[in-house]
């Protein structure tokens, strides 16, 4: 079966400054997948790229087999990332401008977008300016416009940004039931753990190229069971200078805390409980995020 998405060796440069250098990847029919990365990172870029809404300065997209912008335009969805491009247009007009582009007649797109409209709660906004709606409604009703006419690859940048709760667990339920009818989803986004919770694979891209990739299960079995999750009543100031700890993440409620490779993790629960009383102490994979934040550095890409 050909991948739904295939990128090889794509590069773009914006004056001197190259956005993407040398992009790989392949993503399998089927996939929810993630691109995630720092701001600055090149998402949009390879995304806009994806689409043939800009050309790449060299290297080649497939999209379902087919070169990026031709006949395979119609059977993609995209949420962009600058959101309300239509502000003065009614919602539904919007829509069914949307649909009538991949091919679908007028009542056809109306119907279709009306009922999907009533299942994100946007029902009785149909008939009113895109500008009249709140952000968060807005990026509904844009994300209607993506997810219309039953697309094949759905490519979703920074879906979740901006959305309360009760709006990020209805995309994510939506982009669920369309992934089980067969879509394959691909999108981007910084919240690490969102794209814990949803994606199979993932890819982090930092400064222009793909630091980390594969099955997310393989990423982070590569980082070791080497963190513990630690609670504690007194004061744990001592864990950062142990000998085998590389970093300590404080979370508030509890710390993480990453081991050097080969420390023992029963070394540190000793020397917890000599000083502090333990509440809780538990090895576990590393977070994406905090994988995220390794790779990366902790600093930003476009510093
Ligand atoms: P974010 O998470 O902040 O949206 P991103 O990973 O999507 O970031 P891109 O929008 O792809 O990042 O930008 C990558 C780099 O390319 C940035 O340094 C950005 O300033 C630059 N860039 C993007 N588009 C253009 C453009 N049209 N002209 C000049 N520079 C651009």
């Amino acid at each position: 079966m050909e991948p739904a998405l295939s990128l090889r060796d794509l590069v773009k440069t914006f004056g001197s400054h190259r956005a993407v250098d040398g992009v790989s990847l392949e993503v399998a029919q089927g996939l929810i997948f993630g691109l995630i990365g720092p701001n600055g990172a090149g998402k949009t870029t390879t995304i806009r790229m994806i689409l043939d809404i800009i050309r790449p300065d060299s290297g080649e997209v497939r999209v379902l087999g087919l070169p990026a912008g031709g006949a395979a335009r119609d059977r993609v969805g995209y949420l962009p990332e600058e959101r309300g491009l239509y502000r003065k247009t009614k919602v539904l007009e919007m829509l069914e401008f949307q649909g009538a582009i991949k091919g679908a007649s007028p009542a056809a797109a109306r119907r279709e977008a009306a009922g999907w409209l009533d299942r994100l709660g946007l029902g009785e906004w149909k008939d009113r300016k895109v500008e009249d709606l709140s952000k968060g409604m807005q990026q509904k009703a844009q994300f209607v416009g993506a997810v219309m006419g039953k697309p094949e690859l759905l490519i979703l940048d920074e879906p979740f940004a901006g959305l309360d709760p009760v709006n990020q667990n209805l995309f994510k339920d939506v982009i669920l039931d369309l992934n089980r009818a067969g879509a394959t989803i691909v999108f981007s986004t910084h919240q690490m753990e969102t794209a814990e919770r949803l994606c199979r694979e993932i890819a982090l891209i930092n400064r222009g190229r793909i630091v980390l990739g594969g099955p997310l299960a393989a990423v982070k079995s590569r980082f070791g069971r080497n963190s513990v999750l630690v609670e504690y009543d007194g004061d744990g100031g001592f864990l950062r200078s142990l000998p085998g700890v590389a970093r300590v993440d404080d979370y508030g409620g509890y710390r993480e805390v990453r081991l050097r490779d080969g420390a023992d993790p029963q070394a540190l629960l000793r020397a917890l409980v000599e000083k502090v009383a333990v509440r809780r102490f538990e090895i576990v994979e590393p977070t994406l995020h905090n994988i995220f934040i390794e790779q990366v550095g902790g600093k930003p890409a476009d510093a």
